[in-house]
């Protein structure tokens, strides 16, 4: 299906830059509008390694106005292999510093932004905020997972690959227009299952192949041009030679992008492991009971409090929580003789929560299964606490 152009043009082009387009803007489906409005176009490259290096390359040449690019990476000797934006002479330098370098020397007309960081649930929302798409280069599922909540919540797309050994995969996930990454994937493999490319290696040449698909796609979003890959998955097998497109759909039910989504934040996953969990019955039995002392966490945004709220409770946004802020109180709250409890909206945040509390000594942290969603529902009705 083709979507209109996800960018405004930007007003003119000079006379260097007609010059430097005229490839794209002679091809009718581009024209000048379509440069201007790539001139105009702000793209996240998250990730400076083998998908980022074309990706970068490719949408430097093609006179994306501003690209950002994420990484908190070093150059070493075993990415060269594979991620031709960095060269020899960059060995240890950062990342995210060598490939801007690199996008600067190809077009002196893209503006470049480095984020030397990791992309984390913390900085998530605002990095995204201040792009038009996001081009996900990323190597390992925490980042993905972290990619994919940010950009749905700000509903933009965002152009995803992965490679392993000789295969690679890529989907243009838009929550809202299509399935986003959870709805085909609601959570990561157990750790261990699927070896990294380091483990398991990668020809050089796989990133190369879909890091440059990814930019097309970008570069179709940005102009409106033909039908991007959103509601299906490319697979290239490089051994075989060949490729396929596999359709995925959005689910009602996605914790994401669904119906009643639970995420309303970026979900850092890895984090979250198996966490201890208590039922929303038996947290309302234990507060009414009242013989011991039930810490009850609450690990939301106060702008979702509107949901209802869990009284008494603490309230210590996930953010924060993670940040050390409560570090004082946590001691107390393992010396709760009836644990501690916390609760999200839909228990994926706290699990992260209690996963962080375990961590810090807290052995009774559990997390409220369901989350307010759940408690609404078993424990309405109830007079419940006060
Ligand atoms: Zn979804």
């Amino acid at each position: 299906m083709p979507f209109p152009p996800l960018v405004d043009p930007a007003p003119v082009l000079g006379t260097a830059e007609r010059l430097r387009y005229a490839r794209h803007t002679r091809l009718p489906e581009i024209g000048e509008v379509g440069q201007r409005r790539l001139t105009a176009a702000r793209v996240l490259v998250v990730g400076a390694g083998g998908l980022g290096s074309p990706s970068l390359t490719y949408l430097a040449a093609a006179g994306v106005g501003t690209i950002g690019i994420v990484d908190d990476d070093v150059v070493e000797v075993s990415n060269l292999h594979r991620q031709p934006v960095h060269s020899e002479a960059d060995l240890g330098r950062d990342k995210a510093a060598s490939a801007a370098d690199r996008v600067r020397a190809i077009n002196p007309h893209v503006s470049v932004r480095v984020h030397r960081e990791r992309f984390s649930a913390a900085s998530a929302e605002q990095l995204v905020g201040a792009y038009d798409l996001v081009v996900d280069g990323a190597d390992n599922f925490a980042t993905r997972y972290l990619v994919t909540d940010a950009c749905a919540l700000a509903g933009i797309p965002h152009v995803w690959a992965s490679i392993n050994t000789f295969a690679g995969q890529l989907s243009v996930w838009w929550a809202g227009r299509g399935p986003c990454y959870r709805c085909v994937f609601p959570a990561p493999p157990p750790p261990g299952s699927v070896a990294s490319c380091a483990e398991a290696g990668v020809i050089g040449v796989l990133p190369g192949v879909m890091g440059t698909l990814q930019a097309a796609e970008a570069i179709k979003l940005i102009t409106g041009v033909g039908e991007p890959a959103v509601g299906r998955i490319v697979l290239h097998d490089a051994l075989a030679g060949t490729w396929e497109a596999v359709p995925v759909r959005a689910r009602p039910d996605c914790d994401l992008c669904g119906e009643s989504p639970s995420i309303s934040r970026p979900v850092e996953e890895g984090l979250t492991r198996e966490v201890p969990v208590i039922v929303a019955t038996d947290l309302a039995a234990a507060i009414a009971d009242g013989s011991e002392d039930v810490i009850v966490l609450d690990v939301r945004e106060a702008e979702e409090f509107s949901e209802g709220r869990i009284l008494p409770s603490v309230h210590v946004p996930l953010g924060e929580l993670l940040a050390g802020t409560a570090r004082d109180q946590i001691a107390r709250w393992s010396a709760a003789s009836g644990g501690v409890v916390v609760y999200c909206r839909g228990g994926t945040r706290s699990a992260q929560a209690v996963g962080y509390l375990l961590e810090q000594g807290v052995e009774t942290a559990r997390s409220l299964d369901g989350g307010i969603i759940a408690w609404n529902a078993q424990v309405a009705g109830d007079p419940g606490p006060p």
